[in-house]
This record gives structure tokens, sequence and C-alpha cells, in this order.
């Protein structure tokens, strides 16, 4: 499933293509996404791309509102790649292939293509403010902003008792802190993956929001050395390329004390830890 930095790795691709680009057509090969593909989309027909910018999992392709305008908010498209989905650039002719659902085709004659085997995948419209709109209004900072911070995690994490796990990957506590991230965040701040919540202390949470900062960084700097014209999520350019210190190494020794990792399922994810070295 691509997570944030394979989403940030697939904007990184797409939006050099995209910026200044006017789209001649939207073409809907297969309407039935993971929620109707809604006729908005062609209005996106005869503007241009003024800016590309993520949040949280979404990808937002923002048109100018008329052609002289070149910085203003004139709503446009709005993209998640849901459990499947990628994005890749190719030639407008170029035949379409299986699951090539979505094309945004551009007045030079490339096509960004939107592909989904599962069509679990977002392809939407959006009018400003983006922030309002019902995807997004509720989402949590974005965990690379000075909107996030240890302070904030504690603050929001008083009283609660459910899994510190869980609470990191709550959308609206903070975006896109998948599986793997939280597990491998959680090793390096030395927090138990089951702990309270509300148990956690402010130091603690400071250290888990730098390993939160760190992983993901990582993350997308690695997902970026493998970007070419295919912008991927099958072929997982960003965690697998990674090294990753405890997630999938149940059994095999800690790299800090040599305990061997556990695997516990919490919340119907596999989370991965030290029993030694997290507490
Ligand atoms: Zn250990």
């Amino acid at each position: 499933m691509p997570e944030l930095p394979e989403v940030e790795t697939t904007l990184r691709g797409i939006e050099p293509a995209l910026t200044g680009r006017t789209i001649t057509e939207v073409i809907v090969r297969n309407a039935s996404l993971r929620w109707p593909v809604p006729d908005e989309v062609g209005q996106a027909r005869g503007r241009r791309v003024s800016r590309c910018w993520r949040r949280a999992k979404y990808l937002l392709i923002e048109l100018a509102r008329a052609e002289s305008d070149t910085v203003s908010a004139g709503g446009g498209l709005l993209i998640h790649l849901g459990m499947s989905g990628s994005l890749r650039i190719c030639e407008a002719d170029d035949a379409p292939r299986k699951h090539d659902h979505v094309d945004i085709v551009l007045e030079n004659g490339k096509c960004i293509r939107f592909n989904d085997p599962r069509r679990f995948g977002v392809f939407s419209w959006w009018e400003p403010p983006a922030e309002g709109h019902k995807l997004l209004r509720d989402l949590g900072p974005e965990p690379l902003s000075d909107a996030f911070s240890g302070m904030q995690l504690w603050q929001r994490s008083r009283g609660r008792k459910g899994a510190v796990k869980n609470f990191i990957m709550d959308g609206k506590i903070v975006v896109g802190v998948g599986n793997i991230y939280a597990s491998e965040a959680l090793y390096m701040a030395g927090i138990h993956p089951m702990r309270a919540a509300g148990r956690v202390s402010r130091a603690r949470y400071e250290a888990l929001a730098a390993a939160i900062r760190d992983v993901l960084r990582r993350a997308i700097a690695h997902g970026g050395t493998t970007l070419r014209d295919f912008v991927n999520s099958d072929g997982n350019p960003g965690y697998f390329a990674q090294e990753l210190l405890v997630y999938e190494r149940e059994g095999l020794p800690c790299f800090q004390c040599r305990a061997p990792i556990r695997r516990k399922v919490i919340g119907q994810r596999s989370s991965y830890y030290c029993p030694r070295c997290q507490r």
C-alpha cells in the first residue's frame, strides 16, 4: 500500500510534468473507483496546472482560474492511490494497459495515467478552499511540518488508554504514519507499541516525534532515488529500499540488544518491537 513517502515520491515525479501545462482532456475509462469519478473532473479541460501539492496521502492538482491567471487556487483534481494505485507519465497515444482507469492528457502530447488494480483509489474534484473538502477537513497536521510536535502529541494523548501505536496512526492526530513507519519510529524512540498513549511522558513524545520525522524523511530520500518516468507504488521504491530496524524482523536479533524481535497484532495490524529496548 502506498504510504506517505511513496505519495510524496509520486508528487515529486509528476509535479515537473504537470506544472504550467494545460490539460486538454481527462479520459475516464472506468469510473468505478472507491467512489464514482465525478463529472466535475471534466472542468479541468482547457485549464492550466498552477501547482501540485500533497495533503496527507492526497495529491492535489491545482488549476488556474483562467489562462492569464498565474497564482489563483481555482480548484482542481484530487487523487488518492488507495491500496494499489499508481500514476505514471506516458505519451497520450500509448495504448492503455490493464487497470489504466483515468488519463490526464496535456497539450504537449504527454499524459499522466492512473492505474489501480484493486480500485480503492480516489480520482475526484476539489473546490477552494481545499482544507474544507470533506476528505481533508478532519486531517491532523503533516508530520514534516512545524504544526507537528512532541508537545502536541503529548497534549492530545492525555487520558487516552488506547495503545500508543494506534494513537500515532490516527489521521486526526497526525497524518501519514502508516503501519511500517509507526513500528520503526516506536522502536527508535524506545516506546512499547502497546503502552497506553496517555502514559507516555512528554520527553518520550518529543523523541517519538523526532523519530517519525526521521523515518519518513529517510523513506522519502530512498523513494526519490528510484524514481524515473514510471512513478510506481507496486515496485515499492520507498520502504523496501530502506533498511528497516524492526518491521518484518520477527525472531531476528534486535540491532541494539540482540533480543529476538517480537510481533504482535495491534488494531488488526502486525506490530514489531524489541521486548527489551521498548518500554
Ligand atoms: Zn533490543
